[in-house]
């Protein structure tokens, strides 16, 4: 995979979740810190993710609302918790919606290939969104309240190089 560096993960970020709303009725609010490590991605690949992220929101909000997207580094000195999570420091992102949320039941199983709850749906954008995230070395999880929305976060290593 080749995976390039972004140091303008923020531009990036804004511009791809912004083109994911066009015409919809979700609005986005973004809360970046100032001074982001620098992180390797694939762009492409992590606007699929991105893609695959902001339609679940809108689909999750059919009438309307609002995607609030925080960046931040986050440095994780040990390896607790519930998550596999290395030690390290990472990019985190989190995309939180006002939709539905997820049943606990379902919560276990949304990142596996061909679980849906929809209609029409192929079950496959979160799962293709753990694969690409794994594939960087980074990680994603979710939490969700039923009835309080949702929020999926992403960690990516950050690079230690400078240039
Ligand atoms: P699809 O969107 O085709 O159903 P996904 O893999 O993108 O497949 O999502 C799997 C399931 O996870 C969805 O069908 C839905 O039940 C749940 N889900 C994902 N994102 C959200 C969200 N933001 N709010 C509520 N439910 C969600
Ligand atoms: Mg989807």
């Amino acid at each position: 995979v080749p995976i390039r560096k972004t140091t303008s993960i923020k531009e990036f970020l804004m511009q791809s979740v912004n083109f994911c709303l066009c015409g919809s009725s979700v609005i986005s609010e973004f809360c970046i810190a100032e001074e982001l490590w620098n992180v390797f991605v694939d762009e492409g690949q992590i606007n699929q993710v991105i893609n695959n992220l902001v339609l679940n929101a809108v689909q999750a909000m059919p009438d309307g609302g609002i995607i609030r997207i925080t960046a931040d580094n986050f440095y994780l000195d040990n390896e607790e918790g519930g998550l596999t999570l290395k030690k390290g420091q990472y990019v985190r992102l989190c995309f939180h919606d006002q939709g539905s949320g997820i049943p606990l039941e379902h919560q276990a199983k949304i990142f596996d290939p061909y679980f849906t709850t929809k209609k029409e749906g192929t079950g496959l954008g979160l799962s293709t969104s753990y694969s690409i995230i794994r594939k960087h070395g980074g990680y994603i999880t979710c939490e969700s309240q039923p009835g309080m929305g949702t929020s999926f976060i992403i960690y990516l290593p950050a690079s230690s190089e400078d240039e």
